[in-house]
């Protein structure tokens, strides 16, 4: 039997913020750039700005925008500042949805839409994905009945646009370019994957999760950035998370199409349920209106000046941390990260023997693999924390060049998965490990 009952009679407001006050202090310490990915926090006061609003709409529900004229002004606002920030033309439409993962299911969902109205012929549609996609493409293809084509990036991490060219059969309905990619931060050359599925009348969708709302003002700072976004001919839908470098509410991001016509593919309409005529634009039922609202608002209080000058700092932080690490002898960079997400390895130390060292003195570390490495996504949190940083990853170095056969943790479960011809354990693993997550202690 589950262990925890519902009370018999309910806590205190007070107690029970207490409590919760007191859980947190087990979590990652975000507030002090401890962590290295999934919170992007900027800071005591303007994170009030996203709580107070969010708490003004959290009973809200933007399933029904006729309902809540306000979420509907917000959310068309937010569309459209995204839409301007993205250059879409006065064509490009678009919605918020709950995150990266739903932005990308749904932009899959109206592609098949689309072919199957069409392409009537493909029974078996197919997308093709460089392997540096985020999991969402693969999870969302599994959802879809859609066929992932994986094609290997090249020897700078950017997706090779021959070899996807030449994936390409009768059945593809759509290719992928990530602006930036996850595992290195880089971005693909999305100018030249817009030509190749123009020519083969193929829809392109740019996943900028990570660089949406963070490219635009890296670019006006004076980066130099390559056209990723709507600028270039032949790309036909983009996600943008304004839950990451947006820095809104968990639970807010966009999904926009090239025109209407397209994205009136994404809609689930149903006309015969008792319940009366139901017509939803995303995959959720109940929209929570808090996130559209907080989106809404950070934006709004933020502004074109409050993002570049958070970029500005990101970007000078990324840059010492980047210095910093390979100026240790023993570590390296991997490739040329466009904007401020990087991984690093090592080609004489485990580098996941350091993530041990790293994790034990409370940093949150991101391993992956395929080349085996440590990920960074590096948030305004991280100005004050770099320097701790650089000095501790030193010391880890040194702990392991002196011990390095000891294999700890999660070290040795990776050192294992890329000599295992047959995954099926890991999958086990990994389901097991999902498992655990729900069980009450
Ligand atoms: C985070 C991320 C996603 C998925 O977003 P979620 O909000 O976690 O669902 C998709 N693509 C890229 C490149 C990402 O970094």
């Amino acid at each position: 039997m589950a262990s925890k009952k519902l009370p018999q009679k309910g806590l205190e407001h007070s107690e029970l913020i207490k409590q919760m006050e007191d859980l947190q202090n087990n979590d990652l310490n975000w507030r002090e750039g401890r962590n290295s990915s999934l919170v992007y926090y900027i800071g005591e006061e303007k994170t009030k700005v996203i709580s107070d609003a969010y708490t003004l709409y959290a009973s809200t529900n933007g399933l029904s925008p006729s309902s809540f004229l306000s979420l509907k002004k917000f959310e068309s606002e937010v569309v459209s500042m995204a839409i301007n920030m993205l250059n879409g033309d006065e064509n490009v439409v678009g919605n918020m949805t709950s995150g990266g993962t739903e932005s990308i299911l749904m932009a899959l969902k109206t592609a098949r839409d689309y072919a199957r109205d069409k392409k009537p012929h493909i029974k078996e549609p197919e997308i093709i994905i460089p392997n540096t996609v985020h999991p969402a493409f693969e999870k969302s293809a599994h959802y879809l009945c859609l066929k992932p084509v994986r094609v290997k990036v090249k020897g700078d991490f950017r997706a090779d646009v021959e070899a996807m060219k030449n994936a390409i059969t009768e059945n593809t309905i759509l290719m992928v370019g990530s602006s930036p990619a996850y595992p290195q931060g880089v971005i693909d050359p999305i100018t030249e994957l817009g030509k190749v599925a123009k020519e083969n009348d193929l829809l392109l969708h740019v996943d900028a999760c990570l660089g949406g709302f963070m490219l635009p003002f890296i670019e006006k700072l004076g980066y130099d950035i390559p056209p990723f976004d709507f600028r270039v001919d032949g790309v036909t839908s983009i996600s943008a998370d304004i839950h990451k470098y947006g820095y809104g509410p968990r639970g807010s991001s966009v999904v926009l199409y090239k025109n209407n016509e397209l994205r009136k593919y994404q809609y689930f309409c149903f006309t015969e349920w008792p319940g009366g005529l139901y017509g939803s634009p995303t995959m959720t039922g109940s929209r929570p209106g808090g996130a559209i609202a907080a989106a809404w608002a950070i934006m709004n209080h933020l502004g074109e000046e409050g993002y570049l000058n958070l970029a500005d700092i990101v970007m000078k932080t990324t840059k010492k941390f980047i210095d910093g690490i390979n100026a240790i002898p023993e570590l390296k960079v991997l490739g040329s990260p466009d904007m401020c997400v990087f991984s690093y390895t090592s080609e004489s130390i485990s580098i996941f023997n350091v993530a041990e060292k790293m994790l034990k003195r409370g940093w949150g570390v991101d391993r992956q693999h395929y080349p085996d490495s440590l990920h960074m996504m590096v948030t305004p949190a991280h100005e004050k924390a770099v320097d701790k940083y650089l000095s501790d990853l030193k010391e880890a170095v040194e702990e392991v060049k002196a011990n390095p056969t000891q294999s700890e943790g999660m070290a040795a479960m990776y050192g294992a998965v890329a000599h295992m011809p047959d995954k099926s354990m890991i999958t086990s693993f990994i389901t097991n490990f999902l498992d655990s997550l729900t069980k009450a202690e």
